[in-house]
């Protein structure tokens, strides 16, 4: 499945919030958000922020949630189209189907620094899933899977070095880890209240598709 390989903080820039998408980088003066915090572009620190129109308003959401997550919009809509066929509110639905991306779960986990370096481990084969290795960024983990660094992976210098700051992580409530064998496991279906970190209004996403 194809990624967006573009310069990442100008995706920030464009959203006009911080969305987190470089791990470290993120949290140090070389953000590019405290940097330049307007538009990219070569009119962007002179050009005022107009008001956005109604479809831009939800377009920028959409945007932001999918750009989170690093999805490319086909993708995207075929997430909405599943959370708008499944029971409860797609907006919600939507964010929990994103959530238990096998990328975005071994970035909960606390395995890599951003969601970019996590798809990164996980098509590189450093991780299984109830015991099979499983190399796909888009594998939806579901309640009782168990999530691993692969046994012959366990060696290499990125995860050695891992092992400290892993007992250090802060899961969230749908997930646990056992920081010494480096296993995770999904407790629950995650729910909207428990992803803190996402500032999206999904309900304009939801919009965004319904025009
Ligand atoms: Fe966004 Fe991180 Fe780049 Fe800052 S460093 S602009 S938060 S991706």
């Amino acid at each position: 499945m194809a990624r967006y390989t573009g310069p990442v903080c100008r995706i920030c820039r464009r959203e006009g919030i911080k969305l987190f998408l470089k791990g470290e980088r993120c949290y140090t003066s070389k953000c590019a958000m405290e940097r330049r915090p307007y538009p990219p572009g070569m009119h962007g620190p002179e050009k005022r922020r107009t008001k956005l129109s109604d479809y831009g308003l939800r377009l920028r959401e959409k945007q932001r949630l999918r750009r989170i997550y690093g999805v490319m919009e086909r993708q995207f809509r075929r997430y909405f189209e599943m959370a708008s066929k499944a029971k409860g509110m797609t907006g919600p639905t939507l964010i929990t189907i994103l959530e238990r991306r096998l990328d975005n779960v071994v970035y909960r986990l606390g395995f890599a620094s951003s969601r970019a370096q996590a798809r990164q481990l996980v098509s590189h084969g450093h991780f299984t899933v109830n015991g099979r290795r499983v190399d796909i960024p888009s594998y939806l983990v579901k309640p009782g899977d168990i999530i691993s660094v692969k046994e012959e992976s366990r060696d290499k210098p990125y995860f050695k070095a891992l092992a400290e700051s892993l007992a250090q992580t802060n899961v969230p409530p749908w997930l646990s880890l056992d920081p010494l064998t480096m296993t995770g496991k999904v407790l629950e279906i995650p729910r909207r209240e428990d992803i803190t970190d996402v500032p999206v209004r999904e309900q304009l996403v939801v919009e965004f598709y319904s025009r």
